[in-house]
């Protein structure tokens, strides 16, 4: 009787899905929320006021139909919200899991003013997981092949976007990926705590079955030029994500005991996945004292993973306060739960030690007036100098575009700041200056999020298919 209350939103309130307990949390790499019964999101996807002008949708940047998914979900129809799901997002179950909801479509939720969002990202996800267990499948029977192959090189959610629309309309595409997965950093980066390895797994199978060929461990202009590419396919699209990691500036980060954050979170991947090749490059941090600098997604997942690898302490620094943090806000407070103590309005100026880290010096900053994009700049207080002490250090500033060497040869424009030239508004939509070679994700718009790759690959896809005009 309670689903069919109109005024559900305020009789039941916004309730994310229970969390596992705090020792599993802080042991074990498994996903940390439990999931929804069919009870419990048929009543949170209830609370929708299908408010007419969805802002959620405009809040989403795949433009997920989102009231339509909830109300299906509400009727028990997971067979049908899964299809919908599809239309719009290539991933919805990993977006479900790792999208920052708080910056993006929950945040725009009419509901967001006092009564709690809908809990949409748990609701995307439930749709997902719900329809692969009960054998749903997307159906491409009625899909016309082309004569037309496009090579895709990574499988990152940029590639698999852009692979997901071809093999829906015909064209058949060849993704080539340097690892031995797909998923690009959501398999090599975002640790299992907040998304298992199982789910791309399942996914790769899925793409597999609709006729999408991978062809991993395979690094385009290793093991196959480019060249070959451009003359074997009738088009080409790059999403090969940005993979040069921002160093400080400062003393003392090559001494050792310092990392960067990828090849940390990479090989315990490895490790857990008994995908290691080379033991040397697991960085063991049990007993340590561990240090991490940044604010993203990627400094939360060392924090959480350095619990889990039984760190003695970790601590985490950052320049500005706690609201301007760039990383999600429910991963700030998962870590803070797990035992990760913040320093804000930190900032590093120095990494010490004789021989080996032995600190991090830092100064305090306070947030000056809004420079040009409205960002409140730090600024130092004197005499503010302490040493936080540290065994290990790990570096999460962020990520620099990568631009491979063979793009000067074959007239592919970078920006002055490294990123490919691949313009969402032209004829043909994110074409670079080779008519041929398309691109999008992380190595157009700088390193972002799971979800805008996503939309960039599937745009793609779409000047792929005009420009091929199939
Ligand atoms: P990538 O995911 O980087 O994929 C690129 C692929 O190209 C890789 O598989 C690579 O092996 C392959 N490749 C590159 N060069 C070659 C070559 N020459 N030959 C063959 N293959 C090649 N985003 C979120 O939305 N939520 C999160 O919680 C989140 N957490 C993150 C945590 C970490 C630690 C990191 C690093 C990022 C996180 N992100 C998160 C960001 C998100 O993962 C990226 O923005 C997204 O994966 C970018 O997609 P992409 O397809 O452009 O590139
Ligand atoms: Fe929200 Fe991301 Fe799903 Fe869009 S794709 S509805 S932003 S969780």
């Amino acid at each position: 009787e309670r689903l069919s209350n109109d005024f559900q939103f305020i009789d039941v309130g916004r309730m994310d899905p229970p969390k596992k307990d705090i020792i599993t949390r802080t042991n074990e790499f498994v996903e940390i929320y439990q999931p929804f019964s069919e009870r419990q999101v048929a009543s949170q996807a209830h609370r929708c006021l299908d408010c007419g002008n969805p802002y959620c949708e405009t809040g989403c940047p795949v433009h997920n139909y989102i009231p339509n998914w909830l109300k299906l979900v509400t009727d028990g129809n997971v067979m049908a919200a899964a299809e919908l799901c599809h239309q719009t997002n290539t991933l919805p179950e990993v977006c479900g899991r790792v999208c920052p909801q708080d910056r993006l479509c929950e945040g725009a939720c009419t509901l967001n003013d006092g009564f709690g969002a809908v809990t949409i990202g748990n609701a995307e996800k439930y749709i997902t997981d719900t329809a692969f267990a009960l054998g749903w499948r997307p159906d491409l029977s009625h899909v016309e092949k082309t004569d037309k192959r496009v090579a895709v090189i990574g499988a990152g959610p940029a590639g698999l976007g852009c692979a997901d629309v071809l093999v829906r309309n015909g064209v058949q595409p060849v993704v080539f990926d340097k690892y031995p997965e797909i998923g690009g950093l959501i398999t090599f980066g975002i640790p299992e705590f907040k998304l298992e390895k199982s789910v791309m797994q399942k996914r790769r199978e899925i793409f597999t079955d609709m006729g999408i060929e991978f062809c991993l461990n395979t690094e385009v202009g290793k093991d196959i030029s480019f060249e070959q590419l451009l003359n074997d396919y009738d088009a080409v699209f790059m999403g090969m994500g940005t993979y040069n990691y921002m160093k400080g500036g400062f003393p003392g980060e090559d001494l050792p005991g310092v990392h960067d954050a990828l090849p940390f979170l990479v090989a315990n991947v490895n490790r857990n996945m008994g995908w290691e090749k080379n033991p040397d490059e697991f960085i063991s941090v049990e007993g340590k004292r561990v240090v991490v600098l940044g604010g993203g997604d990627t400094a939360m997942d060392c924090n959480r993973s350095s619990i889990r690898l039984g760190a003695k302490s970790v601590t985490c620094a950052y320049r500005r306060d706690e609201e301007n943090m760039p990383g999600s806000r429910r991963e700030v407070a998962n870590a803070k739960e797990e035992g990760v103590r913040f320093l804000f309005n930190r900032q590093p100026v120095e990494i010490t030690g004789d021989g080996k880290v032995s600190g991090v010096k830092v100064v305090t900053t306070q947030l000056g007036e809004p420079d040009e994009n409205g960002r409140r700049r730090p600024q130092v207080v004197p005499g503010s100098e302490e040493i936080i002490p540290a065994d290990i250090v790990l570096v999460a500033f962020g990520f620099r575009p990568s631009p491979a060497e063979w793009f000067g040869e074959h007239d592919i424009d970078v920006a002055d700041w490294g990123g490919v030239v691949a313009p969402e508004q032209q004829q043909f939509k994110f074409q670079t200056s080779n008519a041929k070679v398309f691109a999008g994700g992380d190595m157009v718009r700088g390193s972002d999020l799971v979800v805008t790759a996503i939309w960039e690959g599937r745009q793609a896809a779409e000047g792929i298919l005009d420009y091929l005009d199939v």
